[in-house]
């Protein structure tokens, strides 16, 4: 069971430098976690509150939990304490709850605010249009117990590369966006665009990727 390190290692060895591995640890057991701990690895991500919570009751203090999935607004108060960085901010709702909740345990969050380009109907995000309006309206600089570190996206779940290429450069430009009125406000540092996973990734870090969310390489399938 030395493979679970041995792939993380591999992962790592090959992304090009500045580009952070989450290891997505989804539905996989605390032990599966230990082996890519004991290779050194720290970042983790999950996308359920509940098995993010229980998980990092149980594990080492010094892994950073990034949460990936669909955060509801009911579960924002249970993982707070333990989150790094939220990558999935879908509503301005959420975002200023995900503040006032940090404001109120007295800690700053990372977050990334997710887009939606993908063809698919059902993911979450902000489409291109909602982006524009949220970047435009100021309230980003006015919450400050969040630090809007960058956007988090998914390409289509097709086979159609240029499609998955092209799905990537709009996320690139939407962050570009962002950091152009982050810059222009009070200078947080805004440098992170998470997107890749396990089949796309390398396409992704091409396409101006610096941080990639990837599970099934290294966990192996997920049985849900
Ligand atoms: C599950 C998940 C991943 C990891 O996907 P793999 O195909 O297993 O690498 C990445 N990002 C998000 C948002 C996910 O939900």
């Amino acid at each position: 069971m030395e493979v679970i390190g041995q792939r993380i290692s591999a992962i790592k060895a090959s992304l090009p430098e500045g580009v952070t591995l989450v290891a997505v640890s989804k539905f996989h057991p605390a032990e599966a976690i230990m082996q890519a701990y004991g290779s050194g690895h720290r970042i983790f991500g999950e996308s359920r509150a509940t098995e993010l919570v229980n998980k990092a009751k149980e594990l080492p203090d010094d892994i950073q939990w990034h949460f990936i999935g669909h955060l509801q607004t009911n579960k924002v108060r249970a993982v707070m304490p333990y989150v790094t960085c939220i990558h999935s901010i879908d509503s301005e709702r959420l975002l200023r709850l995900v503040n006032t909740e940090a404001e109120r345990i007295g800690r700053t969050v990372d977050v990334l605010l997710q887009v939606h380009v993908a063809c698919e109907e059902t993911k979450f995000g902000f489409t291109p249009e909602e982006f524009e309006c949220l970047t435009s309206s100021g309230i980003l600089s006015e919450l400050s117990a969040v630090r809007v570190r960058g956007v988090m996206g998914m390409a289509s779940n097709v086979d159609d590369n240029d499609r998955i290429a092209a799905d990537f450069r709009l996320i690139k430009n939407m962050y570009d966006k962002l950091v152009e009125v982050l810059e222009s406000s009070d200078g947080a540092p805004c440098d992170t665009i998470s997107m890749g996973m396990s089949h796309d990734y390398r396409l992704a870090i091409e396409c101006g990727s610096n941080m990639v969310r990837i599970g099934t390489t290294i966990f192996g399938e997920r049985e849900y």
